[in-house]
């Protein structure tokens, strides 16, 4: 299911050609630019159209490397899959409010209608042509709005089914990223008590080598008094 939504997305946003980068595009790791052109049998520069477009929506994001002989970045590429389907839900929550306000509109207003051109008008606009289609000239008939609301409310029940489905995958899409998140915290947990630890064994090193020095302070203290016993003899001089 989260296949289908993620080619229904990337289409919608850069068309037909970049449904095939869906079964390409991982959504953690990176995908080399040139293996995704060429199994897309495309040119590079084809490739990174369709890339940037979709990436223009943020719903797909990349690193590059320079590559330091040519001088010239290659970009690696992934899927990001929550904000791919939070876009593809924002889309549907779209769609649903333009049904509820076409709804709206035809339990309250009069439509008409050409048998012929089935092109349809307002009763606003089919006043102004007298109640005739201004494509063919024939009389336009009144429009059987609940029929037309009927088929609107089918409409409203695939898109409602559509809208539970991708917060089904949402939900699965979220606890994924709790659990990198928490996988993430603990190994940086652990690689704090090791820092930790490191830091201890540091500084009890410090204390000993401290403890090593600290032995010879009389030579320190002998050294002292010299240089008070000699400024005391400058002094003694000097008087
Ligand atoms: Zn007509």
């Amino acid at each position: 299911m989260l296949q289908k939504f993620l080619k229904e997305i990337v289409t919608l946003i850069a068309g037909k050609p970049a449904e095939e980068l869906v079964d390409l595009l991982d959504g953690t790791k990176y995908v080399n630019e040139f293996i995704l052109a060429k199994k897309l049998n495309l040119t590079i520069n084809q490739t990174r159209n369709i890339l940037y477009k979709i990436s223009d929506q943020g719903l797909v994001s990349f690193t590059r490397k320079k590559d330091k002989r040519k001088g010239w970045y290659t970009y690696f590429w992934k899927i990001e899959v929550f904000k791919s389907l939070e876009f593809l839900r924002n889309n549907i929550m779209k769609k649903i409010e333009q049904i509820n306000y076409q709804i709206k509109s035809r339990e309250t207003k009069e439509f008409y209608i050409c048998p012929t051109c089935n092109i349809e008008f307002s009763e606003e606009s089919a006043l102004i042509h007298n109640f005739t289609c201004n494509e063919c000239g024939n009389i336009v008939s009144r429009k059987d709005n609940m029929a037309t609301i009927k088929e609107y409310n089918k409409e409203l029940d695939k898109f409602k089914k559509e809208l539970d489905l991708v917060d089904e995958e949402l939900k699965l899409e979220r606890e994924k990223l709790e659990k990198i998140k928490t996988r993430a915290s603990k190994k940086e947990e652990k690689l704090n008590i090791k820092e930790k630890e490191r830091k201890k064994i540091e500084r009890s090193k410090k204390s000993a080598e401290k403890k090593a020095t600290n032995k010879t302070p009389a030579k320190k203290e002998k050294k002292s008094t010299v240089k008070v016993s000699k400024k005391s003899a400058t002094k003694k001089k000097q008087k």
